[in-house]
């Protein structure tokens, strides 16, 4: 199959590229590196099979001929990480909303089948853990500017779900709870890159608050297995599915996995979030998925644990350290 994967030169991007080359697949990426690498894709740059774009999926007339010349779409490009939409409020916006707009618009008028990757930062501030899909999104007001995030992404799901009941198209959506391991950067505020990066160099590892809040971490290539099964279920066109895990962790105890696991000497320090952040920062105490929707339609579940992501992600960090 001709695939387009948007974000491709992205953390999950460049994993799910390599699988689709790997698989037989013709693979064509557009993205415009804003959190993306070219070392992402490093290692198979030069596939015969493997066409790369550097440019933005707000550029209309590009995003109509890809789309057309493809017979699936991964549209992955966003603006992550909570750092980021925090310092690049506008851009967040407008990528998120405009971007996937023109997606959804060129996937409809081409009637081609697409995924989309939404968050499991929609849900906000709900507390009724575990979130089903058909959970209520509790946002905060518009002064914190990360709740901006979760508005574009929850208006695409809108617009999708739109696009999939008003002209048929064949979309389906992802919510990816946290989705870690090897390649994702510390630059943009994820945790456990930060956690490993810091060990690694014998910086204290940076718990923001009493660190009690709770996150469940997926790997990205279990990610990718849920997608891609997904992808082959007639069933999930038109549908909303979470892909997580339900395996949860303090945010205390992943800093402290992380440092028995590096053996590192670093301490672990307590730091108030509003010293690190700009202005807009809010956090949420627990985020769980249910993933039975998910299990029910394809049969997945995870099957790396939070010891196998950390040992992952250290290999990930120390061998870059090594090549420099
Ligand atoms: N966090 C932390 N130290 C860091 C970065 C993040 O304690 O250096 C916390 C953050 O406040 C949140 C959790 O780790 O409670 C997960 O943060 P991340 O940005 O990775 O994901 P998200 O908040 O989007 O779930």
């Amino acid at each position: 199959m001709k695939i387009l994967v948007t974000g491709g030169c992205g953390f999950i991007g460049s994993h799910l590229v390599e699988r689709l080359l790997k698989e037989g697949h013709q693979v064509r990426i557009v993205d415009d590196l804003s959190t993306g690498s070219l070392d992402n894709i490093s290692g198979f740059i030069k596939h015969p099979r493997l066409e790369l774009i550097i440019d933005t999926i707000l550029n209309e007339p590009l995003v109509d001929e890809l789309v057309r010349r493809s017979d699936f779409v991964y549209h992955l490009a966003a603006v992550v990480g909570v750092r980021r939409v925090l310092e690049n409020p506008i851009e967040s916006i407008l990528v998120n909303m405009e971007g996937t707009n023109n997606i959804l618009k060129r996937c409809s008028r081409w009637q081609r089948r697409l995924l989309l990757t939404s968050t499991s930062e929609i849900y906000g501030k709900n507390e009724n853990v575990p979130f089903t899909e058909d959970a209520d999104i509790v946002i905060g007001t518009t002064t914190k500017r990360r709740w901006s995030y979760a508005c574009t992404k929850a208006l695409d799901e809108f617009l999708s779900l739109a696009y999939a009941e008003e002209k048929n198209l064949p979309v389906i959506i992802v919510r990816l709870f946290n989705t870690v391991g090897p390649r994702q950067s510390p630059h943009y505020g994820m945790v456990l890159p930060r956690f490993v990066k810091q060990a690694l160099s014998g910086q204290p590892l940076t718990v923001f608050g009493d660190g009690r809040q709770t996150r469940c971490f997926l790997h990205v290539e279990d990610a990718l297995s849920a997608m891609e099964k997904l992808r082959q279920q007639e069933k999930a066109y038109g549908g909303v599915f979470n892909v997580g895990t339900q395996e949860e962790i303090t945010i205390a105890d992943l800093a402290a996995l992380v440092k028995e696991m590096t053996a590192s000497p670093s301490e672990i320090v307590f730091v108030a979030p509003e010293k690190v952040y700009p202005r807009g920062f809010e956090d949420m105490q627990r985020r769980v998925p249910d993933i039975s929707r998910l299990t029910a339609l394809t049969g997945f579940t995870p099957v790396r644990t939070i010891r196998d992501i950390v040992a992952d992600t250290i290999a990930y960090f120390t061998q870059s350290q090594n090549n420099g």
